[in-house]
């Protein structure tokens, strides 16, 4: 059976856990109910594009524990132990996000110029 990513419903944790390919549901540790995420590794690489993307700034050569643990399997649960060998802090919620306060509206206006100009408004 394939290794699959889960994340627990009741206490939030990550896990890895061997699991059948038509699973949905796992078991927390805790005992609570967990859902399957899109896993990576393994073949099977559903969001191998932004793993990808973190594998190819990882030093390959390094030596140090949670790099050869991330290169040997990228998984998420190995993505976030990376990220925190290498004292990088996931974003919180709200943070990093392009604030939407007056883009939509600048935007509708800019359309709307743009169709005048074209002569089809
Ligand atoms: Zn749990």
């Amino acid at each position: 059976m394939p290794l699959y990513d889960f994340t627990c419903r009741v206490c939030g944790r990550m896990f890895e856990a061997m699991a059948a390919m038509d699973a949905g549901e796992g078991i927390c540790p805790c005992g609570g109910s967990a859902k399957r995420l899109l896993s990576v590794g393994r073949g099977y690489r559903a969001d191998g594009d932004w793993i990808g993307s973190v594998a190819a700034v990882v030093e390959k050569d390094s030596d140090k524990p949670h790099v050869r643990a991330f290169l040997a399997d990228p998984s998420r649960a190995n993505y976030r132990r990376w990220m925190r060998g290498e004292g990088i802090r996931p974003l919180e919620d709200g943070e990093g996000r392009p604030r939407a306060t007056t883009a939509p509206a600048v935007g509708r206006e800019v359309l709307e110029r743009f169709k005048a100009r074209r002569g089809c408004a």
